[in-house]
């Protein structure tokens, strides 16, 4: 349609035109929310923040790591001073023994303590050197971090702006809906409101024999039932095989 307020007097606009131009407004708002939940900036703040998610994971997984094995570490050293201490005990006792096998035997169990304690040294050097290497990894990962939290940040400015082109757009189109849904009856609204929320579309053009809602032909003898509906409603016409309001 031309813009027909250059020359209103020779053109009045019909309600078929005013359903169309709603019809257009509705479709362009369609596609702009459509666009805004497929942004693809969208798409780069969600990577990034299951970036920043799965390094926040691996650092908690790391520290508590280090947590363990200062727990293992301290109780290797805790339970060998026990039994440094016991095996203290024992050699006093041993020099103030005379009989030969109960002398023996303290050595015995001298031994066994002393076999226990390196059993320990060897769990505490193993955890020190595991310790060491977990360390190492979680400087270099923490190193990481703020060019994770950087991105994270540069999307959601990124998606922040975006979103608010397309709402200042959605809002523009807000304002030029109710201005031309102001301009039609009620009756009619309450059709279009109708048909549009089961068929998306509510408005089609009759091109030719073809309603172009549903791209099905209609007979002669419906297209002149269409256009005698459509002469007196002022350019608005049911179409028989799909139900939208058909603009002539
Ligand atoms: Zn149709």
């Amino acid at each position: 349609m031309t813009d027909s307020s250059d020359a209103p007097d020779q053109t009045p606009i019909t309600t078929a035109d005013r359903l169309l131009e709603v019809q257009r407004i509705d479709t362009e708002a369609d596609q702009l929310a459509n666009r805004r939940e497929r942004l693809v900036e969208r798409d780069q703040l969600h990577a990034a923040s299951t970036s920043l998610t799965t390094w926040e994971r691996e650092r908690n997984s790391m520290r508590s790591r280090l947590d363990d094995l200062t727990a293992v570490i301290e109780r290797a050293e805790s339970d060998a001073a026990g039994i440094d201490a016991h095996r203290v005990r024992l050699a006093a006792q041993l020099k103030t023994v005379i009989a030969p096998r109960e002398a023996e035997a303290l050595m015995h169990e001298m031994a066994t303590l002393d076999e226990q304690v390196d059993a320990l040294d060897t769990v505490e050097l193993e955890a020190l050197e595991e310790q060491s290497d977990v360390d190492d990894r979680l400087t270099a990962h923490l190193s990481t971090e703020s060019a994770l939290r950087d991105a994270v940040s540069v999307a959601d400015s990124a998606l922040e702006r975006a979103t608010a082109e397309i709402d200042r757009e959605l809002d523009e189109l807000s304002a030029q809906r109710s201005v031309a849904r102001g301009e039609l009856a009620d009756g009619v609204m309450a059709r279009y409101d109708r048909v549009r929320a089961s068929s998306g579309v509510a408005v089609a053009k009759l091109v030719g024999h073809r309603c172009d809602g549903c791209h099905l032909d209609l007979s002669a003898a419906e297209v002149d039932v269409v256009k005698e509906e459509a002469a007196v409603s002022d350019g608005v016409a049911d179409c028989p095989n799909c139900g939208r309001m058909l603009a002539l």
